[in-house]
Protein backbone atom coordinates (compact mmCIF):
# COMPACT_ATOMS: atom_id res chain seq x y z
CA UNK A 1 0.00 0.00 0.00
CA UNK A 2 1.46 3.10 -0.94
CA UNK A 3 2.74 5.13 2.69
CA UNK A 4 0.09 8.38 1.69
CA UNK A 5 -2.92 5.88 1.60
CA UNK A 6 -1.43 4.30 5.00
CA UNK A 7 -0.96 7.29 6.87
CA UNK A 8 -4.10 8.28 5.99
CA UNK A 9 -6.27 5.49 6.87
CA UNK A 10 -7.55 5.00 10.61
CA UNK A 11 -5.55 2.71 12.45
CA UNK A 12 -8.66 0.50 13.88
CA UNK A 13 -9.48 0.11 9.75
CA UNK A 14 -5.82 -0.88 9.22
CA UNK A 15 -5.87 -3.50 11.99
CA UNK A 16 -9.41 -4.52 10.75
CA UNK A 17 -9.16 -8.17 9.06
CA UNK A 18 -12.21 -8.22 6.25
CA UNK A 19 -15.23 -10.47 6.74
CA UNK A 20 -14.32 -13.20 4.45
CA UNK A 21 -17.71 -14.54 2.95
CA UNK A 22 -16.17 -16.18 0.06
CA UNK A 23 -15.96 -19.92 -0.20
CA UNK A 24 -14.34 -22.19 -2.66
CA UNK A 25 -17.15 -23.00 -5.24
CA UNK A 26 -18.41 -26.20 -4.67
CA UNK A 27 -21.68 -28.44 -5.22
CA UNK A 28 -23.26 -28.13 -2.02
CA UNK A 29 -23.14 -25.22 -0.13
CA UNK A 30 -23.51 -25.49 3.57
CA UNK A 31 -21.08 -23.28 4.99
CA UNK A 32 -23.40 -19.97 5.65
CA UNK A 33 -26.00 -20.76 7.02
CA UNK A 34 -28.50 -20.10 3.89
CA UNK A 35 -31.75 -21.80 3.30
CA UNK A 36 -31.62 -24.65 0.44
CA UNK A 37 -35.26 -23.38 -0.82
CA UNK A 38 -35.28 -20.23 -2.45
CA UNK A 39 -38.80 -17.98 -2.91
CA UNK A 40 -40.14 -18.43 -6.33
CA UNK A 41 -40.08 -15.45 -8.17
CA UNK A 42 -42.70 -14.40 -10.76
CA UNK A 43 -42.07 -11.75 -13.68
CA UNK A 44 -45.30 -9.64 -12.99
CA UNK A 45 -44.10 -8.96 -9.70
CA UNK A 46 -40.91 -7.99 -11.17
CA UNK A 47 -42.23 -5.63 -13.45
CA UNK A 48 -44.28 -4.28 -10.84
CA UNK A 49 -41.01 -1.80 -9.64
CA UNK A 50 -40.34 1.25 -10.91
CA UNK A 51 -36.86 1.03 -11.74
CA UNK A 52 -36.60 4.79 -12.44
CA UNK A 53 -37.83 5.73 -8.97
CA UNK A 54 -36.21 5.35 -5.17
CA UNK A 55 -37.06 2.88 -2.94
CA UNK A 56 -39.70 3.41 -0.65
CA UNK A 57 -37.38 5.08 2.57
CA UNK A 58 -39.62 3.83 5.11
CA UNK A 59 -40.63 0.67 3.72
CA UNK A 60 -43.86 1.11 4.88
CA UNK A 61 -45.60 -2.13 3.66
CA UNK A 62 -42.53 -3.85 4.27
CA UNK A 63 -42.43 -3.18 7.44
CA UNK A 64 -46.30 -3.81 8.25
CA UNK A 65 -46.41 -7.29 6.18
CA UNK A 66 -43.39 -8.57 8.61
CA UNK A 67 -45.22 -6.95 11.65
CA UNK A 68 -48.39 -9.16 10.44
CA UNK A 69 -46.09 -12.42 10.18
CA UNK A 70 -43.91 -12.20 12.52
CA UNK A 71 -44.90 -10.04 15.73
CA UNK A 72 -47.31 -10.55 18.65
CA UNK A 73 -50.28 -8.97 18.54
CA UNK A 74 -49.51 -5.98 20.97
CA UNK A 75 -46.12 -5.19 19.06
CA UNK A 76 -47.56 -4.96 15.64
CA UNK A 77 -46.54 -0.77 15.22
CA UNK A 78 -44.90 -0.26 12.60
CA UNK A 79 -42.74 2.59 14.60
CA UNK A 80 -41.16 -0.19 16.69
CA UNK A 81 -39.64 -1.65 13.65
CA UNK A 82 -36.46 -0.01 11.63
CA UNK A 83 -35.61 -1.77 8.21
CA UNK A 84 -32.17 -2.63 7.53
CA UNK A 85 -30.29 -3.62 4.28
CA UNK A 86 -29.48 -7.27 6.17
CA UNK A 87 -29.37 -7.40 9.83
CA UNK A 88 -25.58 -6.85 9.59
CA UNK A 89 -26.46 -3.34 8.52
CA UNK A 90 -28.49 -2.61 11.64
CA UNK A 91 -25.63 -3.82 13.89
CA UNK A 92 -24.07 -1.35 12.45
CA UNK A 93 -26.54 1.43 12.89
CA UNK A 94 -27.10 0.57 16.90
CA UNK A 95 -23.39 0.86 17.63
CA UNK A 96 -23.13 3.61 15.55
CA UNK A 97 -26.29 5.22 17.51
CA UNK A 98 -25.05 4.42 21.05
CA UNK A 99 -21.29 3.85 20.63
CA UNK A 100 -19.01 1.56 22.36
CA UNK A 101 -17.89 0.15 24.55
CA UNK A 102 -19.75 -2.87 22.62
CA UNK A 103 -19.75 -6.15 25.02
CA UNK A 104 -20.39 -9.83 23.57
CA UNK A 105 -20.31 -13.19 24.54
CA UNK A 106 -17.66 -15.29 22.45
CA UNK A 107 -17.49 -17.04 20.75
CA UNK A 108 -20.30 -15.58 18.64
CA UNK A 109 -21.14 -13.64 15.35
CA UNK A 110 -18.30 -12.59 14.06
CA UNK A 111 -19.31 -8.81 12.89
CA UNK A 112 -20.30 -7.54 16.42
CA UNK A 113 -16.70 -7.42 17.22
CA UNK A 114 -15.68 -6.11 13.26
CA UNK A 115 -18.17 -3.13 13.33
CA UNK A 116 -17.46 -2.15 16.46
CA UNK A 117 -13.79 -1.93 15.31
CA UNK A 118 -14.78 -0.58 11.89
CA UNK A 119 -16.69 2.62 13.91
CA UNK A 120 -13.58 2.60 15.84
CA UNK A 121 -14.94 1.71 19.60
CA UNK A 122 -13.72 -0.68 22.24
CA UNK A 123 -14.81 -4.27 22.25
CA UNK A 124 -15.20 -7.16 25.25
CA UNK A 125 -15.37 -9.93 24.89
CA UNK A 126 -16.40 -12.28 27.64
CA UNK A 127 -15.98 -16.14 27.41
CA UNK A 128 -18.86 -18.34 27.07
CA UNK A 129 -19.33 -20.75 30.42
CA UNK A 130 -19.99 -24.51 30.45
CA UNK A 131 -22.23 -26.15 27.73
CA UNK A 132 -21.66 -22.92 25.78
CA UNK A 133 -24.26 -20.91 28.38
CA UNK A 134 -23.80 -17.18 28.64
CA UNK A 135 -21.60 -16.04 31.60
CA UNK A 136 -24.04 -13.85 33.13
CA UNK A 137 -22.11 -12.51 35.86
CA UNK A 138 -19.23 -12.26 34.44
CA UNK A 139 -20.59 -10.22 31.78
CA UNK A 140 -22.41 -7.96 33.62
CA UNK A 141 -19.13 -7.06 36.13
CA UNK A 142 -17.46 -6.39 32.43
CA UNK A 143 -20.18 -4.69 31.63
CA UNK A 144 -20.14 -2.44 34.62
CA UNK A 145 -16.57 -2.23 35.17
CA UNK A 146 -15.62 -0.70 31.05
CA UNK A 147 -18.41 1.79 31.20
CA UNK A 148 -20.46 -0.55 28.23
CA UNK A 149 -23.05 0.39 26.19
CA UNK A 150 -24.95 -1.99 24.23
CA UNK A 151 -24.68 -5.90 24.55
CA UNK A 152 -25.05 -8.34 21.92
CA UNK A 153 -26.46 -11.59 22.60
CA UNK A 154 -27.19 -14.04 19.74
CA UNK A 155 -29.84 -16.34 20.65
CA UNK A 156 -29.25 -19.11 19.22
CA UNK A 157 -26.40 -18.69 19.07
CA UNK A 158 -23.77 -18.82 16.06
CA UNK A 159 -21.45 -20.38 15.76
CA UNK A 160 -22.64 -22.92 19.14
CA UNK A 161 -26.29 -23.52 17.97
CA UNK A 162 -27.79 -23.31 21.48
CA UNK A 163 -29.89 -21.34 23.10
CA UNK A 164 -28.58 -19.36 26.22
CA UNK A 165 -30.42 -19.65 29.15
CA UNK A 166 -33.44 -17.26 29.61
CA UNK A 167 -33.02 -16.08 32.74
CA UNK A 168 -29.49 -15.20 32.58
CA UNK A 169 -30.26 -13.18 29.46
CA UNK A 170 -33.03 -11.56 31.83
CA UNK A 171 -30.67 -10.96 34.55
CA UNK A 172 -28.18 -9.00 32.18
CA UNK A 173 -31.14 -6.79 30.99
CA UNK A 174 -32.11 -5.87 34.33
CA UNK A 175 -28.66 -5.19 35.43
CA UNK A 176 -26.73 -3.19 32.51
CA UNK A 177 -27.39 0.18 32.35
CA UNK A 178 -27.32 -0.36 28.79
CA UNK A 179 -29.19 -1.34 25.60
CA UNK A 180 -29.19 -5.44 25.54
CA UNK A 181 -29.91 -6.86 21.72
CA UNK A 182 -31.12 -10.12 21.97
CA UNK A 183 -30.11 -10.42 17.78
CA UNK A 184 -33.05 -14.01 16.95
CA UNK A 185 -31.89 -14.59 13.57
CA UNK A 186 -32.11 -17.96 14.07
CA UNK A 187 -34.98 -18.37 16.20
CA UNK A 188 -37.57 -19.55 13.49
CA UNK A 189 -35.61 -22.72 13.95
CA UNK A 190 -35.69 -22.98 18.06
CA UNK A 191 -37.96 -24.73 20.07
CA UNK A 192 -37.10 -22.26 22.62
CA UNK A 193 -39.27 -18.87 23.31
CA UNK A 194 -38.52 -15.88 21.66
CA UNK A 195 -37.75 -12.70 23.60
CA UNK A 196 -39.76 -10.07 21.59
CA UNK A 197 -43.05 -10.45 24.40
CA UNK A 198 -40.24 -8.88 26.93
CA UNK A 199 -39.85 -5.56 24.96
CA UNK A 200 -43.53 -4.70 26.67
CA UNK A 201 -41.33 -4.98 29.75
CA UNK A 202 -37.98 -3.60 29.31
CA UNK A 203 -37.29 -0.43 27.66
CA UNK A 204 -33.06 -1.13 27.10
CA UNK A 205 -34.00 -4.38 25.38
CA UNK A 206 -33.82 -4.58 21.39
CA UNK A 207 -34.76 -7.79 19.60
CA UNK A 208 -32.93 -8.07 15.57
CA UNK A 209 -34.13 -10.29 12.94
CA UNK A 210 -33.35 -11.27 9.41
CA UNK A 211 -34.99 -13.01 6.69
CA UNK A 212 -31.91 -14.51 5.20
CA UNK A 213 -32.04 -17.71 7.38
CA UNK A 214 -35.77 -18.73 5.75
CA UNK A 215 -34.94 -18.62 2.27
CA UNK A 216 -34.37 -14.84 1.40
CA UNK A 217 -30.91 -14.09 1.91
CA UNK A 218 -30.56 -12.72 -1.03
CA UNK A 219 -32.86 -9.72 -0.78
CA UNK A 220 -30.98 -8.62 2.78
CA UNK A 221 -33.40 -7.85 5.00
CA UNK A 222 -33.02 -7.19 8.84
CA UNK A 223 -35.53 -5.60 11.13
CA UNK A 224 -34.87 -4.19 14.68
CA UNK A 225 -37.94 -4.45 17.13
CA UNK A 226 -37.51 -1.92 19.81
CA UNK A 227 -39.58 0.42 21.40
CA UNK A 228 -40.45 3.26 19.40
CA UNK A 229 -37.77 5.90 21.42
CA UNK A 230 -35.10 3.81 20.80
CA UNK A 231 -36.16 3.22 17.17
CA UNK A 232 -36.51 6.66 16.25
CA UNK A 233 -32.59 7.48 17.28
CA UNK A 234 -31.19 4.37 16.02
CA UNK A 235 -33.16 5.18 12.64
CA UNK A 236 -31.18 8.99 12.49
CA UNK A 237 -28.05 6.44 11.37
CA UNK A 238 -30.00 4.80 8.49
CA UNK A 239 -28.97 5.70 4.76
CA UNK A 240 -32.20 6.73 2.99
CA UNK A 241 -32.71 4.21 0.55
CA UNK A 242 -31.20 1.64 2.24
CA UNK A 243 -33.70 -1.69 1.17
CA UNK A 244 -34.06 -1.51 -2.97
CA UNK A 245 -37.20 -1.84 -4.30
CA UNK A 246 -36.75 -5.60 -5.74
CA UNK A 247 -35.97 -6.92 -2.51
CA UNK A 248 -39.32 -4.89 -0.32
CA UNK A 249 -42.16 -6.20 -3.42
CA UNK A 250 -40.32 -9.90 -2.73
CA UNK A 251 -40.05 -9.85 0.49
CA UNK A 252 -43.69 -8.42 0.96
CA UNK A 253 -44.89 -11.21 -1.19
CA UNK A 254 -43.12 -14.12 1.12
CA UNK A 255 -44.15 -12.79 4.23
CA UNK A 256 -47.86 -13.15 2.79
CA UNK A 257 -47.28 -16.66 1.63
CA UNK A 258 -47.03 -20.25 3.28
CA UNK A 259 -43.41 -20.93 1.55
CA UNK A 260 -41.11 -19.40 4.43
CA UNK A 261 -42.53 -21.54 7.25
CA UNK A 262 -42.89 -24.87 5.23
CA UNK A 263 -39.15 -24.39 4.45
CA UNK A 264 -38.03 -23.79 8.45
CA UNK A 265 -40.32 -27.29 9.22
CA UNK A 266 -38.35 -29.19 6.70
CA UNK A 267 -34.78 -28.01 7.64
CA UNK A 268 -36.10 -28.82 11.52
CA UNK A 269 -37.21 -32.33 10.98
CA UNK A 270 -33.90 -32.82 8.46
CA UNK A 271 -31.67 -30.90 11.46
CA UNK A 272 -32.90 -34.11 14.11
CA UNK A 273 -31.65 -36.29 11.25
CA UNK A 274 -28.07 -35.32 10.72
CA UNK A 275 -27.58 -34.32 14.44
CA UNK A 276 -28.41 -38.66 15.00
CA UNK A 277 -26.72 -39.35 12.02
CA UNK A 278 -23.26 -37.52 13.24
CA UNK A 279 -23.78 -38.74 16.30
CA UNK A 280 -23.23 -42.53 15.28
CA UNK A 281 -19.75 -41.29 13.71
CA UNK A 282 -16.56 -42.07 16.31
CA UNK A 283 -14.11 -39.49 16.62
CA UNK A 284 -16.22 -36.03 16.48
CA UNK A 285 -18.05 -34.51 19.50
CA UNK A 286 -21.68 -33.37 17.92
CA UNK A 287 -23.60 -30.64 19.73
CA UNK A 288 -27.22 -29.89 20.23
CA UNK A 289 -28.78 -27.03 18.12
CA UNK A 290 -31.58 -24.82 17.77
CA UNK A 291 -30.38 -23.23 14.85
CA UNK A 292 -30.34 -24.24 11.24
CA UNK A 293 -26.38 -25.46 11.28
CA UNK A 294 -24.60 -27.54 13.45
CA UNK A 295 -21.53 -27.33 15.04
CA UNK A 296 -18.46 -30.40 15.85
CA UNK A 297 -15.60 -30.92 16.68
CA UNK A 298 -12.88 -33.36 15.52
CA UNK A 299 -9.37 -33.83 15.89
CA UNK A 300 -9.17 -33.89 12.13
CA UNK A 301 -11.53 -30.95 11.78
CA UNK A 302 -8.91 -29.64 8.66
CA UNK A 303 -8.90 -33.44 7.25
CA UNK A 304 -12.67 -33.82 7.24
CA UNK A 305 -13.26 -30.01 6.23
CA UNK A 306 -10.60 -30.53 2.74
CA UNK A 307 -12.05 -33.79 2.34
CA UNK A 308 -15.88 -32.79 1.68
CA UNK A 309 -14.24 -30.13 -0.42
CA UNK A 310 -12.83 -32.48 -2.78
CA UNK A 311 -16.48 -34.29 -2.78
CA UNK A 312 -17.72 -30.83 -3.58
CA UNK A 313 -19.22 -30.27 0.10
CA UNK A 314 -18.33 -26.85 1.52
CA UNK A 315 -18.59 -26.39 5.28
CA UNK A 316 -17.50 -23.84 7.46
CA UNK A 317 -14.36 -24.27 9.28
CA UNK A 318 -12.96 -22.22 12.12
CA UNK A 319 -9.18 -20.90 13.31
CA UNK A 320 -8.16 -19.43 16.39
CA UNK A 321 -9.84 -20.18 19.85
CA UNK A 322 -12.48 -22.50 17.67
CA UNK A 323 -9.55 -24.43 15.88
CA UNK A 324 -10.57 -27.84 15.55
CA UNK A 325 -14.66 -27.17 14.84
CA UNK A 326 -16.84 -27.30 11.84
CA UNK A 327 -19.91 -25.55 10.98
CA UNK A 328 -22.70 -27.77 8.74
CA UNK A 329 -26.04 -25.89 7.61
CA UNK A 330 -29.06 -27.91 7.32
CA UNK A 331 -29.40 -27.98 3.44
CA UNK A 332 -32.11 -30.04 1.36
CA UNK A 333 -32.14 -33.83 1.99
CA UNK A 334 -29.74 -34.57 -0.80
CA UNK A 335 -27.35 -31.53 -0.10
CA UNK A 336 -27.21 -33.39 3.98
CA UNK A 337 -27.00 -36.94 2.55
CA UNK A 338 -23.96 -35.73 0.46
CA UNK A 339 -22.47 -33.91 3.72
CA UNK A 340 -22.95 -37.31 5.66
CA UNK A 341 -21.56 -39.47 2.87
CA UNK A 342 -18.28 -37.04 2.51
CA UNK A 343 -17.77 -36.74 6.29
CA UNK A 344 -18.42 -40.69 6.94
CA UNK A 345 -16.04 -41.33 4.18
CA UNK A 346 -13.22 -39.14 5.77
CA UNK A 347 -14.16 -39.79 9.25
CA UNK A 348 -13.41 -43.68 8.67
CA UNK A 349 -10.62 -43.03 6.18
CA UNK A 350 -8.98 -41.18 9.13
CA UNK A 351 -10.06 -43.33 12.06
CA UNK A 352 -9.21 -46.99 10.47
CA UNK A 353 -6.12 -48.22 12.05
CA UNK A 354 -5.46 -50.53 8.60
CA UNK A 355 -5.20 -47.41 7.04
CA UNK A 356 -3.35 -45.76 10.00
CA UNK A 357 0.03 -45.28 6.92
CA UNK A 358 -2.18 -43.34 4.47
CA UNK A 359 -3.26 -41.09 7.53
CA UNK A 360 -0.15 -40.17 9.13
CA UNK A 361 0.39 -38.79 5.43
CA UNK A 362 -2.53 -37.00 5.71
CA UNK A 363 -0.75 -33.54 5.41
CA UNK A 364 0.08 -34.10 2.47
CA UNK A 365 -3.39 -34.96 1.49
CA UNK A 366 -4.64 -31.43 3.43
CA UNK A 367 -1.69 -29.82 1.54
CA UNK A 368 -3.09 -30.80 -1.95
CA UNK A 369 -6.71 -29.87 -0.73
CA UNK A 370 -5.70 -26.46 0.63
CA UNK A 371 -4.29 -25.70 -3.25
CA UNK A 372 -6.86 -27.10 -4.61
CA UNK A 373 -9.42 -24.80 -2.21
CA UNK A 374 -7.38 -22.12 -3.24
CA UNK A 375 -7.94 -22.71 -7.16
CA UNK A 376 -11.48 -23.16 -6.45
CA UNK A 377 -11.61 -19.89 -4.89
CA UNK A 378 -9.33 -18.59 -7.86
CA UNK A 379 -12.09 -19.64 -9.95
N1 LIG B 1 -26.87 -12.29 13.32
C1 LIG B 1 -26.37 -13.52 13.35
C2 LIG B 1 -26.28 -14.22 14.66
C3 LIG B 1 -25.92 -14.13 12.17
O1 LIG B 1 -25.39 -15.36 12.22
C4 LIG B 1 -26.04 -13.43 10.95
C5 LIG B 1 -25.60 -14.01 9.63
N2 LIG B 1 -24.76 -15.01 9.60
C6 LIG B 1 -26.56 -12.15 10.99
C7 LIG B 1 -26.97 -11.60 12.18
C8 LIG B 1 -26.63 -11.30 9.75
O2 LIG B 1 -27.64 -11.67 8.94
P1 LIG B 1 -28.12 -10.74 7.72
O3 LIG B 1 -27.21 -9.55 7.65
O4 LIG B 1 -28.04 -11.61 6.54
O5 LIG B 1 -29.51 -10.34 8.07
Amino acid sequence: MPSYIKKLVRPNILALKPYDATGAACRVKLDANESPYPEPLNAGLLRSVKTNRYPDPLAVDLRRAFAKRMLPPKLRDIDRILHGNGSDEIIYNLICAFGGPVVYPCPTFSMYGKIAQALGENVIEVPLGPDFDIDDARLIKAFRKEKGKIVFISRPNNPTGNSFSWEKIVNIIENVKGIVVVDEAYQAFSGEKSFLPLLNRYENLAVLMTLSKVGLAALRIGFLVANPHLIKEVNKTRLPFNVNSFSQAIAVRALGGTGMGEGVKKIVSERHRVFKELRKIEGITVYPSDANFILFHSPRAESIYCGAICEGVLLRNFSGPMEGYLRVTIGSRKENDAFLKAIKNRAAWVEDPHIKNRAEGSHIEIKKEKEIEKEAKKG
